[in-house]
């Protein structure tokens, strides 16, 4: 049984988990399992799952913790998954955290680490209130982050914006509570098993970006120059490799590692580490992906 890098990624609707999760997959080398995902999924095949799951979700209620624990392990069984998983959206609830960690037994591994992208309230619900679509291309605006050039009107289409009713605020506002209720004790069962890695997603994407990397592995210095690399731990690296750096060298278990702060790494970074965290300069193009 190989060994499985499962990492979780924890926040509340807003936090910033899609914005990371490709990220994080591709650093990690790893699929990205969005919970979310796999039951629209299920819904647009109509599967019996989909249809039961449909109500719940129209609501806004969590799916029952049975339904999408067996949908989640089943996955976990693909053999893309082999080497590990990045978990987006799961577990939500204790019971699903518990039941995770059961199975994850029994095939012989466990979360190696439960990233948790805090942020305040407030901030959850200005960034998911207040978006606007258009009913003719299905582009999407905000009030804030990216607004149309006329008010109310489709930059592309020059057709009037309507809001979908789960992102009024008062819908939004009642998504946030409810997932912090529910998912506050999960946040708080990682942290009991020291698997809670706490990082503030109330910051610049690149800055969550590269303080989810220190999470995972940390910083470490090179070999020949002075210079450092964030540090990628990764349990499918080949021939007694501990893992790899965000540039893709293999580190080797020599035991002559040196590790430093992300303000070292920030002082002389790895140039190609440094481009891995920032692939393009252009942040707008990233905040329109929402
Ligand atoms: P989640 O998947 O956790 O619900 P998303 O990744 O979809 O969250 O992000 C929700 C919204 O917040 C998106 O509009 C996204 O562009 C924005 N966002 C994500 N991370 C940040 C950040 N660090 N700073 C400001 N806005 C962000
Ligand atoms: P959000 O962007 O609000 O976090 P998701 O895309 O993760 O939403 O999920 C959409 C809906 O799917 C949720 O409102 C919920 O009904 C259902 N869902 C997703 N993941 C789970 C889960 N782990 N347990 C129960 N229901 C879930
Ligand atoms: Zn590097």
């Amino acid at each position: 049984m190989p060994h499985r890098d499962v990492v979780l990624l924890l926040g509340a609707p807003g936090a910033g988990k899609g914005t990371q999760a490709r990220f994080l997959a591709g650093a990690l080398g790893v699929p990205h399992v969005a919970s979310g995902d796999l039951l629209r999924e299920h819904r647009r095949l109509a599967t019996p799952l989909g249809q039961v799951a449909r109500a719940y979700m129209d609501r806004g209620d969590l799916v029952p913790d049975s339904l999408v624990i067996d949908m989640v392990v089943e996955r976990l069984d693909h053999p893309d998954a082999d080497r590990g998983v990045l978990l987006d959206g799961f577990p939500r609830t204790r019971a699903q955290a518990e039941a995770l960690e059961q199975r994850l037994q029994t095939i012989g591994t466990n979360v190696r680490a439960a990233l948790y992208l805090d942020v305040p309230q407030a901030i959850l619900i200005d960034r998911l209130a207040d978006y606007w679509m258009c009913p003719g291309c299905q582009a999407t605006y905000h009030a804030r982050f990216a607004r149309p050039q006329l008010e109310g009107t489709c930059d592309a289409c020059g057709v009037t914006l309507f809001q979908r009713a789960d992102d009024q605020r008062e819908v939004v506002e009642n998504r946030v509570a409810v997932y912090l209720r529910d998912t506050l004790p999960v946040v708080e069962y990682y942290g009991q098993l020291r698997k809670l890695c706490r990082v503030d997603g109330d910051q610049d994407i690149h800055v969550v970006r590269a303080e989810l990397c220190v999470g995972l592995g940390g910083v470490m210095a090179g070999q020949r120059r002075a210079r450092w690399h964030l540090f990628i731990t990764y349990a499918g690296a080949p021939g007694g490799a501990i893992g790899r750096t965000l540039c893709g060298k293999l580190v080797p278990d020599d035991g002559e590692r040196r590790f430093g702060t992300l303000s070292a790494f920030n002082g002389a970074p790895c140039r190609a580490c440094r481009h891995k965290l920032h692939p393009h300069r252009n942040r707008s193009l990233e905040r329109t992906t929402g």
